[in-house]
């Protein structure tokens, strides 16, 4: 596993060196909306702890950091109206997952039907 860039773009949006649009923050959690956004709602959930990947977070986080990160994922797909409608969360992790920030995020993404889940595979 790659050690942790503090330099990385999540890590100065926790540290308020880049601004973002913040949709919720508690003591576990950060999200706001992705830069890019690929579906009308696109919020990415990162966890307050330095995490490179949902691997060095499932390995290396606490218990209550766990908890706390994913309560948080379904109480924001709830503040956002997302639940009733069904939505889908991504955790891109690594070289073949397509993982661009090295700060453990999940994708929450909904607002319409989403379609498959891949493309085909070649
Ligand atoms: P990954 O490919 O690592 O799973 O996703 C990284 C996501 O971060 C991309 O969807 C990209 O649009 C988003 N992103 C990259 N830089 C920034 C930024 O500076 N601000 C915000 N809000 N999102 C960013």
């Amino acid at each position: 596993m790659t050690a942790y860039d503090k330099n990385n773009i999540f890590a100065k949006i926790l540290r308020g060196e880049i601004p973002c649009k913040k949709v919720h923050e508690d003591e576990y959690v950060l999200a706001f909306n992705d830069i890019n956004p690929q579906a009308p709602v696109h919020i990415l959930v990162i966890p307050k702890g330095a995490y490179v990947s949902i691997d060095d977070f499932g390995a290396n986080a606490s218990e209550s950091e766990i908890a706390g990160f994913y309560r948080a994922v379904a109480k924001i797909a709830q503040e956002n109206n997302l639940a009733a409608g069904g939505f889908r969360t991504i955790a891109n992790t690594g070289l073949n997952g397509g993982q661009e920030v090295p700060h453990f995020h999940v994708h929450l993404l909904g607002g319409r039907s989403l379609g498959p889940m891949l493309a085909k595979a070649a």
